[in-house]
């Protein structure tokens, strides 16, 4: 029954009616009594103290002031009026100002009566002013409910253009406690409740809303985060769970010929602890008789390539096919060589499909994979094209997956009437306590290790005026058989200022290193794919010293003899992308340098970006920095982890709580996997409507 009066439509709430209904949908999407109830302050506001207007100083703070209102008159301004009213007290003189609403304002304050107000102070010459204020009578303010801290709910200009402000909202909420008796019901099991001490439900609520006191409030808001993050969690298990469950895979029972052959006489280095670990985890996975659905995460340079050869053969071991996709033709083309490289004599078929194949190529190629002639495909999108069926495809391979996306990986199921195992690889570094978090529906791997003997590239940030040490720097590198990368910013909003930028660049580059002594490539976004493939082979054959280029080099191109990567306004790249592109570099056995240019103007983000990179060369760690900068907006997969639309928590700030959340949310499923113990019921009752409101039912039950 209760659960019944959180689902009614607010128009029902006393106060709220069908108008103020619905600007409470559009403006912050709240429909029912369990939305607002859910509306949870960002902020709370001490409103124990009062302030004298002779007090008032230029903070920029909310303040709140008792006076009366003894003029109120309408001044013309530039575009419109503003309503201006002088407020005073025995102190002193200040005004209130409202650019919107004066028809309800002038009907409804009363001149020379006693007034709380409260907002936030300018100052204007010696005067000090108050926009918009809250205003409450003076009587009613005592005669209120008393509570310690003011909480400040989220708002929208149109929502206090029409009459909906703070005041309204914190009434509103009010008035869904009288109504409901507070008689909310407890949503986690008295388990849960005892062993984290947590506060009621009910008293979770009341005091997030109407705070008794700083302490009371730090239990709520504790109780709450927990709770959120806790069916988060309970959602991406189950999930996890049921995929297991339902979807039947190919088990990779044999480890045969093509491994042992390769890992006995082809493979070139011992592989790293963390290549080792990763590879068992894989042969699990792919031995057990549900689908892989695994994630490898590695940062750049932490050998991915071999791992995924590796797979390939297992799945070849045991009569599969494989295939192994790449976002571009280029990085494509580098893994075939590499591949062929790798196998060297073996009897292994692979055959390359991009764009760019031959139609009778390619007509070919498809009869061989239909046939099962050919063991492995690598390739671009192009693998994704209907007419490319498999004999038997046991596993994909899809490296540098943000180029890729979740519709696209489906695609890849239909290939096999039992679908194939899924291997994602990336070097995107997510923060592992977070990834851990956000993929409900994959399992994760993770290379924490580079190769032995790489010398880790040295990082520096220089000033434009530095300009021309730079390039006598570069010109040493050169003379020593090096080549360079200079990199510029292509930012889609400002897409033609920026190819002006690189064209410059590119000039200035010209006039420093000039033919016939230095030979310079470009590429950038605007060219025909002809024409990039054409610059990148000159420079990845040694035949140009110098790269300048747009981002688009960014993901996986592998040029050794490449020692120097100049970032030009690396104020304006983002950190995840500043580390991809530093990863260029550091490939070969020579010292490598990343040298981040910019201009004197910097933000203190842009600074601490900086300075990262300058630090250090840890994935990870950078990863966690930009998590903070940035929050989790940008990182992949939190869109569809449901993550980003958290009420209360943060995952950023709130990790600790989110790490004992998902370690009670695993107890709780081990301990009952379906949640029918008893003690679990309300676990249980809550996590339906949850996953009903969501259209996620179904995980459970
Ligand atoms: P990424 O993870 O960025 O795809 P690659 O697979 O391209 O990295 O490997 C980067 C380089 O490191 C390659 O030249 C590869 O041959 C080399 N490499 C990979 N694993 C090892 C290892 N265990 N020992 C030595 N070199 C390795
Ligand atoms: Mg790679």
């Amino acid at each position: 029954m209760q659960a019944n009066v959180l689902h009614t439509s607010l128009v029902y709430l006393k106060g709220v009616g069908p108008n103020r209904a619905e600007t409470l949908g559009t403006e912050l999407g709240l429909t029912t009594f369990g939305d607002l109830l859910q509306l949870y302050p960002n902020r709370y506001l001490d409103k124990t103290h009062y302030y004298k207007i002779n007090q008032l100083r230029d903070s920029g703070a909310d303040v709140q002031v008792v006076g009366k209102i003894v003029h109120l008159k309408t001044v013309d301004q530039k575009r419109g009026k503003r309503l201006e009213a002088s407020f005073v007290d025995e102190t002193g003189e200040m005004k209130l100002v409202w650019f919107r609403g004066h028809k309800w304002i002038r009907e409804n304050l009363k001149l020379n009566t006693p007034y709380v107000v409260f907002g936030r102070v300018n100052r204007y010459g010696s005067t000090f002013s108050m926009p918009h204020p809250e205003m409450e009578l003076l009587k009613e303010h005592q005669a209120g409910l008393k509570i310690a801290m003011q909480p400040i709910y989220p708002s929208t200009e149109k929502l206090s253009a029409k009459g909906i402000t703070n005041r309204v909202l914190s009434k509103m909420i009010q008035q869904l406690f009288l109504e409901t008796r507070a008689n909310f019901p407890e949503t986690l099991s008295p388990v849960l409740i005892e062993e984290l001490r947590l506060i009621p439900k009910a008293e979770a609520l009341l005091n997030i809303h109407f705070p008794k006191s700083q302490e009371l409030l730090a239990k709520a808001q504790f109780r709450l985060k927990f709770e959120e993050l806790f069916f988060v969690q309970l959602q991406l298990l189950s999930k996890k769970a049921a995929r297991k469950q339902k979807i039947k895979g190919l088990p990779f029972t044999t480890v045969g010929t093509y491994f042992n052959t390769f890992f006995e006489d082809h493979l070139p280095f011992e592989l790293t602890n963390a290549q080792k670990k990763v590879i068992k985890e894989i042969r699990k996975d792919m031995g057990s008789s549900a689908q892989m659905n695994r994630l490898l995460q590695g940062d750049v340079g932490s050998g991915k390539t071999i791992v995924a050869l590796l797979c390939m053969l297992l799945a070849m071991d045991n009569g599969f096919q494989a295939c192994l996709m790449a976002p571009t033709e280029i990085l494509a083309q580098q893994h075939y060589n590499n591949l062929k490289e790798l196998l060297g004599k073996m009897e292994v078929k692979m055959a390359l499909l991009t764009g760019s194949t031959k139609k009778a190529e390619r007509t070919l190629l498809h009869n061989q994979l239909e046939n099962g002639n050919l063991n492995i495909l690598v390739g671009t999108h192009a693998v994704l094209e209907d007419k490319v069926q498999f004999k038997q495809l046991g596993l994909a391979i899809i490296d540098e997956q943000h180029r890729f996306g979740v519709a696209q990986r489906s695609k890849l199921w239909r290939k096999n009437p039992i679908p194939p195992h899924i291997l994602v690889m990336t070097a995107t570094p997510i923060p592992r306590t977070l990834a851990m978090s956000l993929y409900g529906d994959l399992d994760i791997s993770v290379i924490d290790e580079l190769p032995p003997g790489r010398k880790p590239v040295k990082t520096v940030h220089r000033y434009d005026a530095n300009r021309l040490n730079v390039f006598r720097f570069l010109k040493e590198e050169i003379a020593k058989g090096r080549q360079a990368y200079v990199v510029y910013p292509l930012i889609q909003e400002s897409e033609a200022l920026d190819y002006k930028d690189l064209m410059d660049g590119y000039e200035s580059i010209s006039r420093e290193f000039p033919l016939p002594d230095y030979q310079i490539s470009i590429v950038h976004g605007k060219m025909k794919p002809k024409d990039k493939d054409y610059e990148m082979e000159r420079f990845v054959k040694g035949e140009t010293h110098i790269m300048v280029a747009t981002t688009v080099i960014e993901v996986g191109v592998n040029i050794p003899n490449a020692s120097v990567m100049v970032i030009e306004s690396a104020e304006r790249f983002g950190l995840s992308q500043l580390h991809q592109l530093r990863g260029r570099v550091g490939r070969g056995a020579d010292q490598s340098y990343c040298i981040l240019m910019t201009s004197h103007k910097l933000s203190e983000d842009a600074r601490t970006r900086l300075e990262t990179m300058c630090r250090t060369n840890d994935g990870f760690e950078i990863a966690e920095v930009d998590l903070n900068l940035r929050g989790p907006g940008d990182l992949m997969g939190t869109q569809q982890s449901g993550l980003l639309h958290l009420k209360i928590a943060d995952i950023v700030k709130d990790n600790p709580i989110l790490k004992l959340a998902r370690y009670h949310a695993i107890q709780t499923l081990t301990d009952d996997p379906k949640l029918e113990k008893p003690e679990n019921y309300p676990i249980r009752t809550a996590y339906i409507h949850l996953v009903k409101d969501k259209a996620l039912w179904g995980y459970i039950s």
